[in-house]
C-alpha cells in the first residue's frame, strides 16, 4: 500500500476551508459569515408546494432524465421573461437540463466537453469546485486574475491579460458572472470582449450565472445572448441562490442541443436524476411575480449596505460588490499586527476569538496565492439582526 489512496488529480486540493471555518464558528460560538447559505428560508408557498408534491406522490421515484417537464418548461419561460427582450429563449424539450444544483452542472458540463490536456481559463478568484473538477476531467487551468482596484473598491477584467492566456490548446472559458467571490458583475462591453474572443478563436463557453437576480448596481446580462454566443454557450442557473433553498440542489442549464445533449452524456452517470418533488415546487418559484425577485434583490442590497458599513467602520478595506453575497475586504488598513501584515489566513484563523465572527480567507480562491494573500471574504445573506451584531463585534478590532 505504498501507493496513496487519493489520486493525484485529487490530492492537491484536500478538505475546502469552510470545513475548518464552520467547525471553528461552532466552537468558539462566532458569527459565520463564512459560508454563503441564507440563514432564513425561501418562500413559504414554494416550501408548500414541496410537501404538496411530496404527498401528492410526484417526484417520488425516478424524474425524468432531463428534468421533469413542469420545470423544464418553468425554466425556458424563466429565461423568455427576463431574458427575452435580450432575443434569448430555449426550447424546454431540447435545450433545458435539470441538475443536482450549478454544483453538478458545472461538474457534467466539464467532464463532457474537456478532453485530456485541454486548457480551460478561468477567472480568478474562483469558485472553489472549479478546480477540482476541471482536474478531474483531465483539464488544465488558466487563470486570469481580476484585479481589485483600491481606489473605485471594485475588481476588473484585463481583456488584454484574457486574449493573452488564449491558446491553441484553449477548449472553453469558464466564466462567472455575478461573480463569487468578488461582487463583480461584468460590463455589456467586457462581456461583448469576452463573446468577441470566444467566436474569434472557436472556443465555447461555460457560465455560472447562479446570482443572475442579485445583481445590486448595473444589470445583469446572459453571455450566450452575445452576437455568436449562443451556440457556443452552457449557461448555469440555480434555485439555491435564486430561491434562498441551497439545500435543495436544484439547478439547471440552459444550451443548445448538441450542447445538452453533450452534457445530459456525463450527468446520467453522475447523480442520474435528484431531487424529485423539490423540481415541482421550483417550477412554481420560477413563475413567481417580478416582484418577488425585485424583493429578493432589494433586501440583499440593504443588507449588503449594512454589513459594508460595519466593516469600513471597523478599519477594513471595503469593495463594495455590485452583485452576490459577498463583501470583499482588505485587511491590511486595520494595521499590521491587527491584520497578521496582511495574511489572510492567519487572520481569519484569529478572528473568531478576537471578534466572534468567522470569514473566509480569499487566497483559498486563487493559483496565484499572493494575489489573494490580505484580501478576506464575508457573507451579508444573513438576517439583519446578525449582520448588526457581527458588525458590532467587529468594531473592536
Ligand atoms: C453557490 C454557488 C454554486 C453552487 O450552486 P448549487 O446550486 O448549490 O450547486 C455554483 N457557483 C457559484 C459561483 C456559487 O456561488
Amino acid at each position: 500500500m505504498d501507493r496513496p489512496l487519493l489520486n493525484h488529480r485529487l490530492a492537491a486540493f484536500g478538505t475546502t476551508i469552510f470545513a475548518e471555518m464552520s467547525a471553528l464558528a461552532q466552537r468558539t460560538g462566532s458569527i459565520n459569515l463564512g459560508q454563503g447559505f441564507p440563514d432564513t428560508d425561501g418562500p413559504e408557498e414554494v416550501r408548500e408546494a414541496a410537501v404538496r408534491a411530496l404527498r401528492d406522490g410526484r417526484g417520488n421515484q425516478y424524474p425524468p432524465g432531463p428534468g421533469v417537464p413542469e420545470l423544464r418548461a418553468a425554466v425556458a419561460a424563466h429565461q423568455q421573461r427576463f431574458y427575452g427582450h435580450l432575443g434569448l429563449s430555449y426550447d424546454p424539450d431540447t435545450e433545458v437540463l435539470v441538475t443536482a444544483g450549478a454544483t453538478e452542472a458545472i461538474a457534467a458540463s466539464l467532464l463532457a466537453l474537456l478532453e485530456p490536456g485541454d486548457e480551460v481559463i478561468a477567472l480568478e478568484p474562483y469558485y472553489d469546485s472549479y478546480a477540482a473538477c476541471i482536474a478531474m476531467a483531465g483539464g488544465r487551468r488558466v487563470p486570469v486574475t481580476l484585479r481589485p482596484s483600491a481606489e473605485t473598491g471594485t475588481y476588473h477584467l484585463d481583456l488584454d491579460e484574457l486574449r493573452d492566456a488564449i491558446t491553441d490548446d484553449t477548449r472553453l472559458i469558464l466564466l462567472n458572472t455575478p461573480h463569487n467571490p468578488t461582487g463583480t458583475v461584468l460590463s455589456r462591453d467586457e462581456l461583448a470582449a469576452v463573446a468577441a474572443l470566444a467566436v474569434e478563436r472557436d472556443l465555447l463557453v461555460i457560465t455560472d450565472e447562479v446570482y443572475e437576480h442579485l445583481v445590486f448596481e448595473g444589470e445583469h446580462l446572459p453571455l450566450a445572448s452575445f452576437p455568436g454566443m449562443r451556440e457556443r454557450t452552457v449557461t448555469i442557473g440555480s434555485a439555491g441562490k435564486t430561491f434562498s433553498f441551497t439545500g435543495w440542489k436544484v439547478g439547471w442549464v440552459t444550451a443548445a442541443p448538441a450542447l445538452i445533449t453533450a452534457v445530459r452524456s456525463a450527468k446520467q452517470f453522475l447523480t442520474y436524476v435528484s431531487a424529485g418533488p423539490f423540481q415541482y415546487a421550483v417550477a412554481e418559484a420560477l413563475a413567481l411575480p417580478d416582484s418577488y425577485f425585485t424583493g429578493l434583490r432589494d433586501d440583499l442590497r440593504a443588507k449588503r449596505d449594512i454589513l459594508a458599513a460595519g466593516l469600513a467602520d471597523a478599519g477594513f478595506g471595503v469593495y463594495r460588490p455590485a452583485g452576490t453575497y459577498f463583501i470583499t475586504t482588505d485587511i491590511r488598513p486595520l494595521g499590521a499586527e491587527l491584520s497578521h501584515e496582511g495574511d489572510g489566513f492567519a487572520f481569519c484563523r484569529s478572528l473568531p476569538e478576537r471578534a466572534g465572527v468567522v470569514a473566509i480567507p480569499n487566497a483559498v480562491f486563487y493559483d496565484h496565492q499572493d494575489q489573494g494573500a490580505p484580501f478576506v471574504r464575508f457573507a451579508f445573506c444573513k438576517s439583519v439582526s446578525v449582520l448588526e451584531e457581527a458588525a458590532g463585534r467587529l468594531k473592536r478590532l
